[in-house]
């Protein structure tokens, strides 16, 4: 496969942007070759600019759940831009979102509008803040909330110690104020609780992990967090960034029928256009300005392009709900292929899969928290990835990142897949 133009526009990229790319995972670091450099792409395909043809699983990390060009996104996006690329003042499709949003997931009373992941989980830490008066947030090890500072935190030395920055540059006075633990590790999160639990203004999660490999929450694990959230009057924030619009209509709060205080939004809601959004409890929510003391603003938020984008998109999930039947089903697939392929190929893997997000671990352990993500062998991920790319397939280039499916992947994508996924665990053999 031929990458030279790719490998000459990532030398001039690196002249002008640092690093090259405005992302660090895009750099392809994990698996020690170059990043591709992307043309365009169509439904489940994308096309680097040597003009070699790939289907694709990272689907922009989760946002093309209705796989790449979808004409009603493509089109809304179009009509919206001839009427001006940005207002900064209301208009009626940031109501229509909202109020889609509010529709479909039922603990949503009301919804405010940023512009990315980060952004959206940012100001719902500021907001559980300023809401209870108290300082101290829970997150769990592997999880990711975007790159706020009292997000990128990593676990203390020692159970119940407080946290560290996972990043040069956050004021570790600041990181004391994390408390980092294990994912479904429910003593822990009860001790926390027993030891802290007056302090504790929120506990944040993804409900289903994508960020460390996916890794599935123990049964009642999201409850007995909502019970101790409630007895503690802790905000209680599901950061649905990654799963939400994703793993069932109405996210993960739907698929395991829980009710957080407030949940955060990203990805799919924007269609692939820079969208994030938080909302909750309005009596929660009614506390940011400028109804409440808690700021948060944006030039760009609510943007005519992202909203309509967004709209198309959940619009079309909503008219056609049996979308969520055809993810299950190809993710079905596609997983049975990858456990055969591994069996015969004589690969030792653990795949975890909710919906159509996945991840295959080479590992013999089974995958249920950060550390035993961490017992799978990186170096057999690079020859996979590798051989995987070879074969006309575009993975995350990480073994801690899901493949995601989108509605647009075909039975025969998914066959193509399951076959180069064969020879790639062979290869690793
Ligand atoms: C991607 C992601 C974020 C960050 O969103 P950005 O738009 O990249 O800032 C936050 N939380 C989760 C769970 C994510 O997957």
């Amino acid at each position: 496969m031929n990458t030279s133009k790719s490998k000459s526009a990532f030398e001039d990229a690196k002249r002008y942007i640092p690093g090259g790319v405005n992302s660090p995972v895009r750099a392809f670091a994990n698996v020690g070759m170059n990043p591709l450099f992307i043309d365009k792409a169509a439904g489940s395909k994308i096309y680097d600019i040597d003009g070699n043809e790939y289907i694709d699983y990272v689907g922009s990390w989760g946002p093309m759940l209705l796989g790449h060009a979808f004409s009603p996104v493509v089109e809304a996006v179009r009509e919206a831009a001839c009427g001006s690329t940005s207002f900064g003042a209301p208009c009626i499709s940031e109501t229509r979102l909202a109020k889609c949003i509010c529709e479909t997931v039922s603990c949503v009373d009301v919804v405010r509008m940023v512009n990315s992941g980060t952004e959206a989980t940012m100001s719902a830490i500021r907001l559980a803040r300023g809401y209870t008066g108290r300082n101290l947030i829970i997150k769990f090890e592997g999880c990711y909330h975007g790159h706020s500072d009292s997000l990128l935190i990593k676990a203390g030395s020692g159970a119940l110690t407080f946290g560290s920055a996972s990043s040069a540059g956050v004021v570790e006075e600041l990181a004391k104020y994390t408390l980092v633990l294990p994912y479904n590790d429910f003593d822990a999160v009860e001790d926390a609780f027993k030891k802290f639990g007056e302090e504790i203004a929120a506990v944040i999660i993804e409900p289903v992990a994508g960020n460390m490999g996916v890794v599935k929450p123990a049964d009642g694990f999201l409850l007995k967090i909502r019970e101790l959230t409630r007895e503690y009057k802790s905000v209680f924030i599901v950061d649905e960034v990654m799963t939400g619009f994703r793993v069932s209509p109405s996210g993960a709060v739907g698929l395991f029928g829980i009710e957080p205080d407030i949940i955060t939004f990203g990805k799919i809601i924007g269609g692939g256009l820079p969208v994030g959004a938080y909302g909750g409890k309005r009596e929660i929510m009614e506390f940011i300005s400028p109804l409440g003391p808690v700021y948060q603003a944006g030039t760009l938020s609510g943007n005519p392009l992202a909203m309509a984008a967004g709209l198309a998109q959940l619009t079309y999930l909503r008219e056609n709900p049996q979308i969520y039947d055809l993810l299950e089903e190809s993710g079905a697939y596609l997983e049975a292929g990858f456990n055969e392929a591994a069996k015969t190929a004589g690969a030792d893997v653990c795949i975890n899969r909710v919906g159509s997000m996945m991840s295959v671990f080479f590992t013999k352990e089974r995958v249920e928290d950060f550390d035993t993500a961490n017992t799978s062998d990186t170096e057999k991920f690079k020859i996979y990835f590798k051989s995987m790319l070879n074969s006309g397939i575009y993975l995350a280039p990480s073994q801690f990142e899901a493949v995601f499916l989108s509605a647009a992947h075909s039975r025969s994508d998914l066959d193509k897949t399951i076959e180069a996924a064969f020879k790639a665990m062979k290869a690793i053999q």
